[in-house]
This record gives structure tokens, C-alpha cells and sequence, in this order.
């Protein structure tokens, strides 16, 4: 599925977030920024050590990166020449701020892509693997998100949402066709 929205080229699709050729991907990382399973450890995998040695000099000097927040480091192997790195919350429920936290880590890896002056820029489905987000409302804050941060900033140039299986695909892009209508 592909859009535009304010100028903003939306994709939506089924892959591998690390075989992505946008000039930034963005790993659901932990706050250790030391690496990890799912997203995190196909990224360290494909992308080599250079990427584990500035996220070390990342700790160094400021200790981690805190849920909401985002670092970035080169690409190193990767096809992408960045990786904004962003710690998503761990579900606990619901009620202790997750939504949130959710939005932020969206939000300031699109902030910190724009810093950069990043044109285009691949998401993961953040904290719906390891970290329990449930899917639906996890989706919901994503495009939401978004769609908020391109209808004020009109950047970046493309935005690309990779889901790692079918279903997961196809939550998004139901999402998104739902708020595209309710914003029309
Ligand atoms: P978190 O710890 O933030 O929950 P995970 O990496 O465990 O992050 O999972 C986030 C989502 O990314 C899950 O839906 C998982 O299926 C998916 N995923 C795992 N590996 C990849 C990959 N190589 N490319 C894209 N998505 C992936």
C-alpha cells in the first residue's frame, strides 16, 4: 500500500526491516542500547560491529537511551546509512503511561530523521514483539503519530511501515485506511 500524504510518500508492506535501502531504519531497541533479540538483533547481525561500537560511545556518554527517546549511529553494512535507535515501552497493562511512550519513540525518531536532515525512513512495528504492546492499539499510535508529525512538519519524504508477517501487515494497513478516512 502507497500514499501521499502533504507531500509525504507513506508505505506500507510486508518485509525485512534490515533489507531496506531508506536512508534511515529505525531499531526497536532497549535502553542498554547494547543489542537484543527480534528487530535489534537482525540489525547488529546485518549492520556489523561498527553499529554495537557507537552505540557503546552512545552510553558512554549519556548512559542509555530512556524509553521515548532515540539515538542514531551510522548503518554500517546495512543499506541504510543510519540507524535511529528507539526504545519503545514494555506493556504493563495499559495503564502506566505505554500509549505515551509509544508516541514518543515515533515521534523523536521522526524529530531526530528531520535534525539530520534524513529524506526517507523505515519503521519496525516498536514494542509489539518482545516488549507485548498489543498490536491493534499499538498500531493505532503509530499512524497517528505519523500522520500528526507530516501534516505539521511536511517532511520527510517517505515513510515506510515493514511488517514482519501477514497479519501484522495487514493490522496497518487497516489502520491506516481507517484513519485516512476519518481525516478526509
Ligand atoms: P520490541 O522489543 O520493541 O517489542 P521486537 O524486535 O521484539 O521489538 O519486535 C517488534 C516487531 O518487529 C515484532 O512484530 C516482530 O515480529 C518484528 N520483527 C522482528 N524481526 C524483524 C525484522 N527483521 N524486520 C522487521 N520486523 C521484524
Amino acid at each position: 500500500m502507497e500514499f501521499t500524504i502533504n507531500g509525504t510518500c507513506i508505505v506500507v508492506l510486508q518485509g525485512d526491516i534490515t533489507k531496506q535501502d531508506t536512508e534511515a531504519i529505525v531499531n526497536a531497541a532497549n535502553s542498554s542500547l547494547l543489542g537484543g533479540g527480534g528487530v535489534d538483533g537482525a540489525i547488529h547481525r546485518t549492520g556489523g560491529p561498527q553499529i554495537l561500537a557507537e552505540c557503546k560511545q552512545i552510553r558512554a556518554k549519556q548512559g542509555g537511551c530512556p524509553t521515548g527517546e532515540a539515538v542514531i549511529t551510522s548503518g554500517g553494512n546495512l543499506a541504510a546509512k543510519y540507524v535511529i535507535h528507539t526504545v519503545g515501552p514494555v506493556w504493563r497493562g495499559g495503564s502506566n503511561d505505554e500509549a505515551r511512550l509509544l508516541r514518543n519513540a515515533y515521534w523523536n525518531s521522526l524529530n531526530l530523521a528531520n535534525e539530520k536532515g534524513i529524506r526517507s525512513i523505515a519503521f519496525p512495528s516498536i514494542s509489539t514483539g518482545a516488549y507485548r504492546f498489543p498490536i491493534v492499539e499499538a498500531a493505532q499510535i503509530a499512524v497517528k503519530t505519523v500522520l500528526d508529525f507530516v501534516v505539521e512538519k511536511r517532511i520527510p519524504e517517505e515513510i515506510r511501515f515493514v511488517l514482519f508477517n501477514d497479519r501484522d501487515l495487514r493490522i496497518y494497513q487497516k489502520t491506516w485506511e481507517q484513519n485516512l478516512r476519518s481525516n478526509i
